[in-house]
């Protein structure tokens, strides 16, 4: 189960991205090479206190007439509605407040879901009265910012995290395995989840608290219990293509951030697109599991070598998801289909799985007795000692004297000597460094 989602809902011009860009900070982590998450700030990472959550903006089209605003409003609205753990409604304390801000508020309130509002705009302690009206959209105690100047999100946040406490937690039950279906429309997302469905002759019914996401299904095989999660909200229409871009994106976000297991699927005639590119680029942010589906695979013609052929293919274009599973399917002949929960299972045990420190520590002692670390400037990398401090994805934190004199070459090293050691296929792993005075040892 994923990190709380937070949307943030507003007119145009109200100071949505402003404070988007406030609440990301520099905190977002930004792999180099992954495709399209540094230039698409639909969604952050963000961090208040103990807790971690992921930011949503739900706005960015810039509507040309009054009658747009409401209606895109209400669209925005309602993907927050079906996406968000708590919604962050931002108004404009300088304008005041306007018809759409409260065909939105009806909305939201019918919701049931937690709301925080924010009156944006509030540059100074005078400014303050401008909050007052706010109070006539009853939903709740106004808070006030001002979002360029960095004032109030404190208390703005404090809000926020308050109502994670009430989020319906799915999570209870642990063992459940949900796997998002990912791809563009036409690749074979629903076919499959049918034929799994279908085939493992199970229990297909509702589990208290999944429901409202109606394209979600539960199945119990003999490997255990998942959900499955389509993201077919791609296909909403809209007049607006940008807006069924953004919307779909958000949609696939937010069934990304409460999966364990992310299953691109690609259509073998077509290839991975940049759009496929981008979405797994996500996956891979979220420290997702992750897994790729070639799907129709009996429309190829093919021999013993084309497989690997198009596998290689494959892994060249998502470099940096060298630690992918691939399978090869056809939804419509059924072949291999009874692979995918095993797989989607293993890279499911990978993604939790801990290494006693013992052992550990073996594997390390041994790679630097295989492999001494090189000198970088002056100095030589030591490892006093290593232990993993977390799973989803299993993280490691080693020991050293100085991280100035670890070298990225060795660091794939010590990555790669972890993976042939033990298994972690279909999952990220992440390798921190601290430094530590020898004679704390
Ligand atoms: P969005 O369309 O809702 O994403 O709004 P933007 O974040 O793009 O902001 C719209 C305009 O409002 C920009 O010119 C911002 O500089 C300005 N703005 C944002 N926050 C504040 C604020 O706290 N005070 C004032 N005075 N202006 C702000
Ligand atoms: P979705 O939009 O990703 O959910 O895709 P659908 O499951 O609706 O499938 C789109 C089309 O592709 C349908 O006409 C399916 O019959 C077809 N299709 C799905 N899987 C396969 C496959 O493995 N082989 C072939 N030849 N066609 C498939």
């Amino acid at each position: 189960m994923g990190k709380p989602i937070v949307a943030i809902v507003g007119r145009p011009n109200v100071g949505k991205s402003t404070l988007f860009n406030k609440l990301a900070g520099k905190r977002i982590s930004i792999v180099q090479d992954t495709p399209g998450v540094t230039r698409d700030r639909v969604y952050a990472e963000a961090e208040w206190l103990r807790y971690n959550f992921t930011i949503i903006d739900t706005g960015g089209i810039e509507p040309e007439s009054e009658d747009i605003i409401v209606s895109q409003m209400r669209r925005q609205a309602q993907i927050a509605i079906e996406t968000a753990d708590v919604i962050i409604f931002i108004v404009d304390g300088k304008e005041g407040l306007t018809g759409a801000d409260k065909e939105v508020a009806q909305m939201l309130r019918k919701s049931k879901k937690p709301i925080v509002l924010v009156v944006n705009k509030v540059d100074s302690l005078k400014e303050e009265n401008n909050a007052f009206e706010f109070y006539n959209l009853g939903i709740g105690d106004p808070i006030t910012i001002s979002a360029s100047q960095g004032l109030g999100l404190g208390d703005m946040l404090d809000k926020v995290v308050e109502h994670f406490g009430d989020i319906d937690d799915e999570a209870v039950d642990d063992e459940i395995i949900r796997i998002a279906f990912m791809g563009k429309p036409n690749v074979g997302k629903s076919s499959l989840i049918n034929r799994l469905l279908g085939e493992e002759r199970v229990i297909v019914s509702d589990v208290p608290g999944t429901t409202r996401d109606a394209v979600d299904s539960y199945l119990e095989t003999e490997l255990g219990k998942f959900i499955l999660i389509d993201t077919a909200g791609l296909r909403r229409k809209s007049k607006v293509k940008e807006e069924i871009e953004r919307y779909s994106v958000v949609r696939t976000l937010a069934a990304i951030e409460k999966a364990d297991v992310c299953i691109l699927m690609i259509d073998v005639e077509e290839g991975v697109t940049e759009q496929d590119e981008k979405i797994v680029g996500y996956a891979h942010e979220m420290n997702k599991a992750i897994m790729v589906i070639v799907n129709k695979w009996d429309l190829v013609e093919k021999d013993d070598k084309t497989m690997d052929k198009y596998k290689k293919e494959l892994e060249m274009k998502l470099k940096f998801l060298n630690y992918a599973s691939y399978l090869f399917i056809s939804a419509k002949t059924g072949q291999r289909v009874h692979k995918v929960l095993e797989m989607a299972k293993e890279c499911y045990d990978n993604y939790c799985r801990r290494i006693s420190t013992g052992i550990l520590n073996e594997v390390i002692n041994k790679a630097v007795l295989m492999k001494e670390p090189p000198v970088v400037g002056v100095k030589r990398l030591k490892i006093y000692y290593v232990t993993q401090v977390g799973i989803k994805p299993p993280t490691f934190v080693f020991f050293v004297n100085d991280y100035k004199a670890l070298h990225f070459s060795y660091e794939r090293y010590l990555e790669n000597q972890l993976r042939s050691s033990f298994d972690f296929k279909g999952t990220g792993i992440k390798l921190q460094f601290r430094e530590r005075n020898e004679k704390n040892d």
